[in-house]
This record gives structure tokens, sequence and C-alpha cells, in this order.
């Protein structure tokens, strides 16, 4: 196969939960996946292996999304390996929580919450951005976040962050329509994964019109869908996946 006909996504936080469901969505659907993590490496190997076993390929692509130097340097570093492929697939899925009350919070789990949303959306995005525009076709799907939309006590900066992301697919959407770019926001409500272990699952259950958590696989469909050929016509838009938790 030449490099032209090698079809590359990019998935933030593909090592685990929402992450690794992505990238074995997008391997299915012919991606050749480049999935990022920023310390667990050996469970980025293992998204890996799991995409192989689904029939595709992929590599394991750490850094730090927050981090602009690091972000920047293996990204060029990718580009100079493949100067024939682009990053058609962009799903900046890496996210933290750090919950406290606003009054109780300390100023770094405010800084490193936005960091990895913001930040870390500029940081991935922006460097992808002009390959899409040259070669008339991109998909961005952005993680958001009920809590994004509604905000959640105990998540001021996770709601910050999340409305943040929301508001800024909504923006470069209509600034990169034209060009057969789409940028949208999924909003899951609690799915089971990583981030929501310790909460009180039982309690929470009875919140949910759906009365269950969702699953990874479940959010990974959605956007599968929202980064295939057949959504051209979606964009700025952000689309819930909660059971009905509004
Ligand atoms: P998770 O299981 O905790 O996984 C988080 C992923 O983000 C991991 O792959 C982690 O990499 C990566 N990550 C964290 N900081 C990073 C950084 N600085 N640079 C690069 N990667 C980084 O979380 P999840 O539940 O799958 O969440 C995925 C996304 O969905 C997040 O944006 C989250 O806010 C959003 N979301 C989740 C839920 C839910 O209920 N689970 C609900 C709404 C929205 P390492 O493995 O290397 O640490």
């Amino acid at each position: 196969m030449t490099e032209t006909s090698i079809k590359y996504a990019l998935v933030t936080g593909g090592s685990r939960g929402i992450g690794r469901a992505v990238c074995i969505r997008l391997a299915r659907m012919g991606y050749h996946v480049l999935i990022n993590c920023v310390s667990r490496y050996a469970e980025a190997r293992q998204t890996l292996e799991q995409v192989q076993a689904a029939g595709g390929s992929g590599e394991v692509l750490p850094f730090d999304v927050s981090h602009r130097e690091q972000t920047a340097k293996v990204l060029e570093a990718w580009k100079d390996t493949h100067p024939e492929g682009y990053i058609e697939v962009l799903v900046n899925n890496a996210g933290i929580r750090r919950d406290n009350l606003l009054a109780l919070m300390p100023a770094e789990d405010w800084d490193s919450v936005l960091d990895i949303t913001l930040r870390g959306f500029y940081n991935v995005t922006q460097p992808l951005l002009q390959p899409m525009l040259t070669h008339r076709y991109g998909r961005i799907v952005n993680m958001a976040s009920v809590s994004g939309l509604r905000g959640m006590p105990g998540q001021t900066n996770y709601s910050a962050a999340k409305g943040g992301i929301i508001a800024a697919t909504k923006a470069l959407a209509q600034e990169v329509a034209r060009r057969g770019v789409t940028v949208n926001a999924v909003a899951p409500g609690f799915i089971r994964t990583d981030m929501v272990e310790g909460l009180d699952e039982d309690a929470l259950r009875k919140t949910i019109p759906a009365a269950r958590f969702g699953e990874p696989e479940e959010v990974a469909a959605l956007v599968g869908f929202l980064a295939s050929e057949e959504a051209g016509y979606i964009t700025g838009d952000v689309i819930s996946i909660n059971g009905g938790l509004y």
C-alpha cells in the first residue's frame, strides 16, 4: 500500500476507556490509528494489540497534549517521516477530572484540567489543521461532557474546560466548513471507564433515565459516525450520549 492510500487517524488519550474504544472503531473503519497516551505506555500497547486483533493497524504516539513544545515536536517528527500522508481524523479525547468545590480547589487542579482540555485542543489541532484544509477533507471530534452543557457542582474546572471545548468546536467549524473539514463535539454522561471509578454508581443510576452507565463502545460508535464521510453535513454540533441525563 502506498503512503498516500493509507488513511491516518489520531486519538488523544487512546490508551484507556473511551479513547481505546474509539481507536478500535476507527481501525475497523480502515484507519491506521495513532494511539496517544501520556504515561500509560503499556495500556496504549494493549490498545494497539486490540486494534490489530480487530484486523487493523496502528502505532503508539506518546506525548502530553498540554505540553506545547513536546506535542509540536512529536507531530513534526511524525510529519517528517510521513511526507505523503496526513492525519484526516483527529479525536481530541484526552482528559482528566480533578473534582472539588471551587472554594476548596487548589490552583493546580484548575490549571491541569483546563490545560489538558483547552491548551491540549490548541496544541494538537492547530498543527493538524492546515493539511486537512489543503486536502479539503478532515474530521475533528472533540470529547466534551454533559458537565460542559449544564455545569456540575464540584466540577467548576471540568465544566469550564468542557464548555470551552464546545464553544471552540462551534467557532472552528465555521472557519473550516467550506474546505470539507467538519468539527463536532460529543457530550457523554456517565460512561464506565477509570474516570468514573469511585463514584456511587447505584445512587447515580437513579438519576439517569436509562438507569445505567454507558459503555465506551457506545460512545465510540457515535464518534465513528461523526468521523465518517457520511457525516459530512454535520458540523459545529454537540451531540449528547447520556441515557437521557440532560
Ligand atoms: P480515562 O479512562 O481516565 O482515560 C483518560 C485518557 O486520557 C487516558 O488515555 C490518558 O492517558 C489520557 N490523558 C490524560 N491526560 C493526558 C495528557 N496530558 N496528554 C495525553 N493524554 C492524556 O477517561 P475516559 O473516561 O475514557 O475519558 C475520555 C474523555 O471522555 C475525557 O475527555 C473525559 O473528560 C470525557 N468524558 C468521560 C466521561 C465518563 O463518564 N467516563 C463522561 C464525559 C466525558 P494515560 O493512560 O497515559 O494516562
